[in-house]
Protein backbone atom coordinates (compact mmCIF):
# COMPACT_ATOMS: atom_id res chain seq x y z
CA UNK A 1 0.00 0.00 0.00
CA UNK A 2 1.39 3.48 -1.00
CA UNK A 3 1.25 6.27 1.78
CA UNK A 4 -0.86 8.80 1.36
CA UNK A 5 -0.24 12.57 2.60
CA UNK A 6 -2.42 12.95 6.01
CA UNK A 7 -3.97 16.16 4.76
CA UNK A 8 -6.08 15.98 7.80
CA UNK A 9 -5.66 19.22 10.23
CA UNK A 10 -3.41 18.86 12.71
CA UNK A 11 -5.65 20.10 16.37
CA UNK A 12 -3.94 23.29 17.33
CA UNK A 13 -2.26 24.32 13.84
CA UNK A 14 -5.65 25.86 12.35
CA UNK A 15 -7.01 28.90 12.69
CA UNK A 16 -10.57 28.34 13.70
CA UNK A 17 -12.79 31.06 12.36
CA UNK A 18 -16.92 31.39 12.91
CA UNK A 19 -18.64 28.09 11.95
CA UNK A 20 -20.14 25.47 14.78
CA UNK A 21 -20.24 26.54 18.17
CA UNK A 22 -17.04 25.04 19.47
CA UNK A 23 -17.51 26.24 23.00
CA UNK A 24 -20.91 24.61 23.00
CA UNK A 25 -19.51 21.08 21.49
CA UNK A 26 -16.78 21.36 23.85
CA UNK A 27 -19.00 21.37 26.55
CA UNK A 28 -20.84 18.66 26.10
CA UNK A 29 -18.04 16.37 25.06
CA UNK A 30 -16.55 17.07 28.76
CA UNK A 31 -20.13 16.33 30.23
CA UNK A 32 -19.78 13.14 28.41
CA UNK A 33 -16.66 12.40 30.12
CA UNK A 34 -18.06 13.48 33.20
CA UNK A 35 -20.64 11.22 33.12
CA UNK A 36 -18.08 8.22 31.99
CA UNK A 37 -15.79 9.23 34.35
CA UNK A 38 -18.77 8.90 37.08
CA UNK A 39 -19.65 5.46 35.57
CA UNK A 40 -16.19 4.34 36.23
CA UNK A 41 -16.11 5.51 39.54
CA UNK A 42 -19.25 3.93 40.64
CA UNK A 43 -17.42 0.42 38.93
CA UNK A 44 -15.14 1.11 41.38
CA UNK A 45 -16.93 1.05 43.93
CA UNK A 46 -19.25 -1.45 43.07
CA UNK A 47 -22.13 0.36 42.72
CA UNK A 48 -22.18 0.33 39.05
CA UNK A 49 -26.12 0.16 37.93
CA UNK A 50 -27.64 1.39 41.06
CA UNK A 51 -29.78 4.49 41.33
CA UNK A 52 -28.06 7.29 43.01
CA UNK A 53 -31.49 8.38 43.65
CA UNK A 54 -33.40 5.23 45.65
CA UNK A 55 -30.95 2.60 45.27
CA UNK A 56 -33.00 0.61 43.05
CA UNK A 57 -31.42 -1.50 40.74
CA UNK A 58 -31.30 0.05 37.26
CA UNK A 59 -32.80 -1.87 34.07
CA UNK A 60 -30.03 -3.63 32.56
CA UNK A 61 -32.23 -2.45 29.47
CA UNK A 62 -31.50 1.39 30.73
CA UNK A 63 -28.15 0.64 30.96
CA UNK A 64 -27.78 -0.71 27.26
CA UNK A 65 -29.02 2.35 25.96
CA UNK A 66 -27.30 4.89 28.20
CA UNK A 67 -24.10 3.01 29.97
CA UNK A 68 -23.95 5.98 31.84
CA UNK A 69 -27.03 6.33 33.16
CA UNK A 70 -27.23 6.96 37.51
CA UNK A 71 -30.86 7.11 37.97
CA UNK A 72 -33.38 3.98 37.63
CA UNK A 73 -36.09 5.02 35.52
CA UNK A 74 -38.49 6.12 38.37
CA UNK A 75 -36.86 9.73 38.30
CA UNK A 76 -36.36 11.41 35.01
CA UNK A 77 -33.35 11.92 34.18
CA UNK A 78 -32.74 14.13 30.67
CA UNK A 79 -29.91 13.26 28.36
CA UNK A 80 -27.57 15.12 27.09
CA UNK A 81 -28.32 17.99 29.06
CA UNK A 82 -25.53 19.75 31.24
CA UNK A 83 -25.99 18.35 35.06
CA UNK A 84 -27.36 21.44 37.15
CA UNK A 85 -25.60 19.91 40.15
ZN1 LIG B 1 -34.29 5.41 41.59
Amino acid sequence: MDEEPDDRTVPGTATWTAGPDYAALLATAEAVLDDVDRALARLDQGTYGTCEVCGAVIDEDRLVVGPTTRTCGAHPAPTGEPDAG
